[in-house]
């Protein structure tokens, strides 16, 4: 029987419902409801059937647009995501049941209202009114894990690493992207370190990666991802390096070519964001700071040989489940008190591991 997943958030989550769309995937056909940026992310997976986007700020956002994804995932559950092929999957006609990995309300009455009968999702979730299963948020797993407990709510155990193990599929094209980039770089030889300064939230942009680039120099090169946002802290830090020992691939690559360049790092330091989750993916050892956040909530790094920094020692530490766009405080000392040496040596610290294993 075919299952729709949908998942609207962030990149960072969209990469971390990858082990439950594997895991349903065994069972049957699925599909997945995603935005324009999750389509591109999840593009190539092949336990995902149709991915069906959702632009709800775009052309989706009103009445109207929600009417016409109705509309489409009904068409979908019956006829295939391009209506072209007749292909009835269901005996009900449609899918035979939604996970709602993302947990709004409005996620959850697209599901209600195409006439998905079995409706799964987390029971802390605001749409849960119109679930018909309501699964334990599991706040002291990795959300990898819970999102993957939507799929075996009544499953005793615990999966194993490979199971909530996070994956992405970067095509040829992609490769060649992520090869243009190392090819800029003037020594080819030398292996290099990703850095990801960037964050949707401001107070969860670490302000020392040029510092940490100077010291990362000395004997690495250094590439630095993200998105069009990045563009300017990522010349400025390529800015601070010798010529030719650093490149700037930030907004400049897609997402999944992106994936391809940090699959190709030999770690990545990055702040506790989208790209962590990447990473995790392409299982590169990983160096996440945390400032306003802790990896307690769930979002830490994966990949074998990945550490966590940040300022252990601090009252007000959590302050916000997502980071706030100002310090509440003013002064912002999760983060201006941890300073590049700390961060360097524990990406030392995670390179000496990552090469003994
Ligand atoms: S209140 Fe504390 S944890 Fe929150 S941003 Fe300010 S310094 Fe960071």
């Amino acid at each position: 029987m075919s299952s729709l997943v949908l998942q609207t958030s962030f990149l960072g989550d969209i990469v971390l419902t990858t082990p439950l769309i594997r895991e349903l995937a065994r069972g049957g056909p699925v599909d997945v409801l995603t935005t324009p940026e999750g389509a591109t992310i999840l593009a190539n997976n092949p336990d995902i059937r149709s991915l069906l986007v959702y632009d709800r700020r775009e052309c989706d956002s009103g009445l109207a647009g929600f009417g016409r994804t109705v509309g489409r995932i009904r068409q979908a559950g019956i006829f295939g995501s391009h209506g072209s092929t007749i292909r009835i999957s269901d005996e009900s006609g449609g899918y035979g049941s939604a996970y709602l990995a993302q947990g709004s309300l409005r996620s959850a009455m697209l599901v209600a209202t195409a006439g998905i009968k079995r409706r799964v999702g987390f029971n802390t979730s605001e749409g849960r009114r119109f679930y018909t299963e309501r699964v334990d948020y599991r706040a002291d797993r990795h959300h990898a894990e819970r999102l993957w407990w939507l799929a075996k709510p009544s499953c005793d155990g615990v999966p194993t690493a490979d199971q909530i193990s996070p994956e992405l599929f970067p095509s040829g094209e992609d490769d060649h992207a992520a090869n243009a980039v190392c090819d800029s770089l003037a020594d080819k030889s030398r292996p290099f370190i990703a850095v990801a300064p960037g964050s949707v939230w401001a107070t969860k942009r670490w302000p020392f990666y040029h510092e940490l680039a100077v010291r990362i120099a000395h004997e690495f090169n250094v590439v630095v991802v993200g998105g069009a946002a990045d563009v300017a802290i990522g010349d400025a830090i390529v800015s601070q390096v010798p010529k030719g020992s650093a490149a700037n691939a930030a907004g400049r690559i897609g997402f999944l070519a992106s994936a391809a360049l940090i699959g190709r790092a030999v770690a990545l330091v990055t702040n506790d964001s989208a790209p962590q989750h990447i990473a995790s993916a392409m299982n590169t050892p990983t160096v996440t700071i945390f400032g306003p956040t802790v990896p307690d909530f769930g979002f830490g790094p994966l990949a074998p040989g990945s550490t966590v920094a940040g300022v252990r020692t601090l009252a007000c530490r959590p302050c916000d489940r997502h980071g706030p766009q100002r310090c509440p405080l003013g002064h912002w000392r999760c983060m201006r008190e941890l300073s590049p040496a700390e961060v360097f040596g524990l990406l030392t610290q995670t390179l000496s591991q990552s090469s003994s294993v």
